[in-house]
């Protein structure tokens, strides 16, 4: 029994038909050599792995296949079994030289290359040189061998293979028939790979498959090797699991929940997830990658796209990501690929990571431009609604959901909070990165009384059913009273948020008025005052909307006293 040869060589192909990926440039070839139209010199192009130097190789047998009753003419064709086609195959043929530039970048070297091209073929319908990386070569290499190029023999063929085209001088490429071989796409690289997993006898899971394509980055090589050392790895049988520890990845379900955590402002159990993933391993850099994969897969989902090759756990998570809404998760994606950037050129990528993951969380929350203009003129038509359903909606909740056991035991270790107002609430919320409950407060929640231990509120039309639960739960857990909240009758009283667009839309009326205002929307046509931030604001977010007032006009007052800067920086 001969040794094992790996899966890359065994499966290099030997003819265009399996070379996958690159049906453009067979197309190109086969009707090139049918209409007896072929350039002297080729340069191929294209990342590493595609397949440059096995297509120079089959070009080559394809130039010098003379069939298998040796009749034959040139073709796209090679019959891999006459002779040319086997001395070639084995890299024994005297008249096809390959040389590798990488090497070999002197004049010296390619001198003799240039003196034995006057020669005429040994054997063969053509002598072809093969050289591969040949961007490498010197200055003074390329300057020999254009002298070459420009009085080509009928009888030599160059074959030039470069993963930089740009650093090939263009005194060389305008002499050359030029291809560019493909990246192969994921899918392409799924089902070959699957294919040689069948014939090799591999067992593999088919998430398993697309993670190795993905990470061979459209390189055939690269994937037939990855998934060698996976079927070492896990003797034949290639799991998810294996293939994720031999990347260096987190699994899939740590990277569902930390993207769940970020989504839903949980930023403790994000950066627990984070941290655990990276002492177990994984680089931080393909933790945010892998991210912005769940959150391109989660989008699809969420555009009624199929995924394919999708376990149903990791396709249960996926959805209920998918459930945040395209915008939310096309921002999501934004603040991951200028992470991802930054993260690279940090000094310390894992602290980077999680300042990443901080932004996530704190940026959830917050409505998208779409949401916020949805419900500026759905204010008032919200309630007249509620107040139209408030007699059928009578009833009266309590809500006590924390052990007294649970609590005591977590008494302990907190701050205790005194809660006055829904405003108290919110900010112990915000404290504690509990984002989305801060948010679902602001949004659903009409005060009716607060007096500890009881608060009675009214909730707003979509609020969440375990809204007033997880209120009972925060203020049991922030005090030394067990809690009591009781859903009332709907209320006209505003909520939060709606307060703070009361107020806004008061400033916006009031800052309208006024003269620098009334001068830009003179100079820009069309303008609106969307909003006004003041100083206190933008030093503190969390002001209320009654103080807005006041620190407007301390911001107008500094607006009057900035006009005059504005206006020498103009000149
Ligand atoms: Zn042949």
């Amino acid at each position: 029994m001969s040794s094992y040869q790996v899966l890359a060589r065994k499966y290099r192909p030997d003819n265009f038909d399996t070379l996958i990926g690159q049906d453009a440039l067979v197309q190109t070839l086969t009707n090139a050599i049918t209409l007896n139209r072929l350039a002297h010199s080729f340069v191929l192009t294209g990342v590493r792995g595609v397949g440059k130097t096995t297509t120079a190789r089959i070009i080559a047998k394809g130039l010098n296949c003379i069939g298998p009753d040796g009749t034959s003419k040139a073709s796209m064709h090679p019959c891999n079994q006459c002779e040319p086609c086997r001395t070639i195959q084995s890299g024994h043929h005297v008249d096809i030289l390959e040389m590798d530039a990488a090497s070999n970048t002197g004049i010296d070297d390619i001198r003799e290359i240039i003196d034995s091209s006057v020669y005429r073929p040994v054997s063969a319908r053509y002598k072809i040189y093969i050289i591969d990386e040949v961007h490498m070569l010197s200055k003074n290499a390329f300057n020999a061998l254009l002298k070459t190029l420009e009085e080509p023999s009928e009888s030599v063929k160059f074959i030039f293979a470069t993963t930089e085209i740009r650093k090939v001088p263009l005194t060389i490429l305008s002499r050359c028939q030029r291809f560019d071989l493909r990246r192969i796409p994921i899918d392409l690289l799924v089902t070959h790979l699957t294919n040689i997993a069948v014939t090799e006898q591999i067992k593999t899971q088919p998430e398993a498959v697309r993670l190795l394509a993905y990470a061979a980055e459209g390189s055939v090589r690269d994937s037939l090797s990855l998934l060698d050392q996976a079927s070492a790895l896990g003797a034949n049988n290639v799991t998810l699991s294996i293939v994720e520890n031999m990347l260096g990845h987190a699994s899939t379900n740590a990277l569902l929940d930390l993207l769940q955590s970020c989504l839903m402002g949980d930023i403790q159990m994000a950066l627990s997830t984070l941290k655990k993933a990276v002492d177990a391993g994984a680089e931080p850099e393909q933790i945010i990658s892998d991210l912005m994969d769940i959150t391109h897969q989660a989008s699809l989902i969420a555009s009624n796209s199929n995924l394919e090759d999708i376990s149903d756990s990791v396709q249960e998570k996926l959805s209920n990501i998918a459930k945040f809404g395209i915008p939310r998760l096309a921002r999501c994606w934004q603040i991951l690929l200028k992470g991802h950037q930054e993260i690279r050129l940090a000094p310390r990528p894992e602290a980077s990571a999680q300042m990443l993951l901080i932004r996530l969380v704190y940026t959830s929350p917050m409505p998208t431009p779409s949401e916020i203009i949805e419900k500026l003129p759905k204010l008032s038509a919200d309630k007249i609604q509620t107040n139209s359903l408030s007699s059928n909606k009578d009833q009266i909740l309590s809500e006590r959901t924390t052990s007294e056991s649970e609590n005591s035991a977590n008494l302990e270790h907190r701050p205790l909070s005194s809660f006055k107002n829904l405003i108290d609430i919110v900010n112990v919320c915000e404290q504690q990165g509990s984002l989305i409950l801060a948010s679902d407060i602001r949004n659903y929640v009409r005060l009716i009384n607060l007096k500890a231990p009881l608060i009675e509120i009214s909730l707003t039309k979509g609020a969440p059913d375990d809204l007033p639960s997880r209120i009972t739960q925060m203020l049991n857990a922030n005090s030394k009273q067990q809690w009591e909240v009781y859903v009332g009758v709907n209320s006209n009283l505003p909520t939060l948020q709606e307060k703070d667009e009361n107020a806004r839309q008061e400033i916006l009326s009031l800052a309208s008025e006024h003269p620098v205002a009334k001068e830009v929307l003179k100079t820009f046509p069309g303008a609106k005052i969307t909003d006004v931030v003041t100083s206190v604001q933008s030093q503190n977010h969390k002001s209320s909307s009654s103080s807005v007032k006041s620190d407007l006009k301390t911001s107008l007052e500094q607006l009057d006293a900035r006009v005059p800067i504005n206006e020498q920086e103009k000149i």
